[in-house]
C-alpha cells in the first residue's frame, strides 16, 4: 500500500469511529437502542479501492445510485479475496424499468421504488425468476416518498401511497419492509419535519393496514443523519462523511 492509500485508510477508520460515536450519541438523546440504526456507506462516486478501504475499516453496507455501477463494484469485489461474506450492497437511486433486470439478485434491497408502476415492473420481472428457480424470494423493497413536497424529488407524495398501498400489496414478486425519503438541504427544521413525516406516515399505514409490518426508514444523509436518527431512522445513507477526506463534520 502506498502513503496516499495508507493515509487515506487512517482518515476513514477515523471518520468511522466519528461517526460511531455520533450515531451512539443519536441514539443516546432519543432513547433508542443502537442496535436498530443501520450505517450504509453510499459509494456512487467511488471506486472499487475505496469500498475494499471501508470494508477494511468496518462498513458492510452499501449503497449504489446506478445499475451499471452496482455491477461494476460486485464483479470488482468478486476479483478480491478477503470480502467478508456479510457485506451487502442496496439501490438507492433513480431506477429505470428497463435497467430493472441488472440489479436483481445483485441488490439486497431496493430502497428507491417511486411509483406504482415502477413496483408492477419490478414484481412481474421478479415473479418470472422465482418461477424459474433463478430467485427464492420476493425483493425486498422500500417505497420512496417525498414527504418534502419538492417538486425536483422523485417519489410517492404521501397522498399517492395511502391510494396505492392496497394494489402495492397485492403484488407478489416484492416484500416491502418499509419507507425512504430524502429531506430537503439547509433549513434544519424543515429537515426535521420531513423526517418525523416520513415516521408518522409510517404509523398511520401500519395502523390503517392492521397487518402490515414496515420496520424500516431510511432516511439521513451526511448533513442530517444525526437528526434522522432523532426521528426514527433506522438505516443512514452516508456518502460524503464516509469517504470524502474534505467533508467537514459540523
Ligand atoms: C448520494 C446519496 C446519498 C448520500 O449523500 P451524502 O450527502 O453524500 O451523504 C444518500 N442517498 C441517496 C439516494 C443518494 O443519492
Amino acid at each position: 500500500m502506498d502513503v496516499d492509500a495508507a493515509s487515506y485508510s487512517e482518515h476513514m477508520k477515523r471518520r468511522y469511529d466519528e461517526i460511531a460515536a455520533r450515531v451512539e450519541r443519536a441514539c443516546e438523546r432519543s432513547g433508542r437502542s443502537l442496535s436498530d440504526v443501520q450505517v450504509m456507506a453510499v459509494s456512487k462516486t467511488v471506486g472499487v479501492d475505496e469500498v475494499l478501504a471501508a470494508m477494511r475499516v468496518g462498513y458492510r453496507l452499501f449503497g449504489e445510485n446506478r445499475p451499471q455501477e452496482l455491477v461494476r463494484k460486485l464483479d470488482g469485489l468478486a476479483q478480491v479475496e478477503d470480502v467478508p461474506g456479510d457485506v451487502r450492497f442496496d439501490m438507492i437511486g433513480n431506477l429505470q424499468t428497463n435497467k430493472i433486470n441488472i440489479v436483481l439478485g445483485r441488490a439486497t434491497c431496493i430502497h428507491s421504488v417511486s411509483s406504482l408502476h415502477l413496483a408492477e415492473a419490478i414484481s412481474s420481472r421478479v415473479e418470472r425468476r422465482l418461477e424459474a428457480g433463478m430467485l427464492d424470494a420476493p425483493q425486498p423493497v422500500l417505497l420512496e416518498v417525498n414527504v418534502s413536497g419538492e417538486e425536483s424529488k422523485s417519489g410517492f407524495s404521501p397522498e399517492e401511497v395511502r391510494a396505492s398501498l392496497e394494489s402495492l400489496r397485492q403484488l407478489r414478486g416484492i416484500t416491502i419492509t418499509g419507507l425512504m425519503t430524502m429531506a430537503p438541504r439547509g433549513d434544519k427544521d424543515r429537515v426535521r419535519a420531513t423526517f418525523v413525516g416520513l415516521r408518522e406516515l409510517r404509523d398511520e399505514l401500519e395502523h390503517d393496514q392492521g397487518d402490515l409490518h414496515l420496520p424500516e426508514l431510511s432516511c439521513g444523509m451526511s448533513e442530517d443523519f444525526e437528526i434522522a436518527i432523532e426521528e426514527g431512522s433506522t438505516l443512514v445513507r452516508l456518502g460524503r462523511v464516509v469517504f470524502n477526506p474534505l467533508f467537514e463534520l459540523e
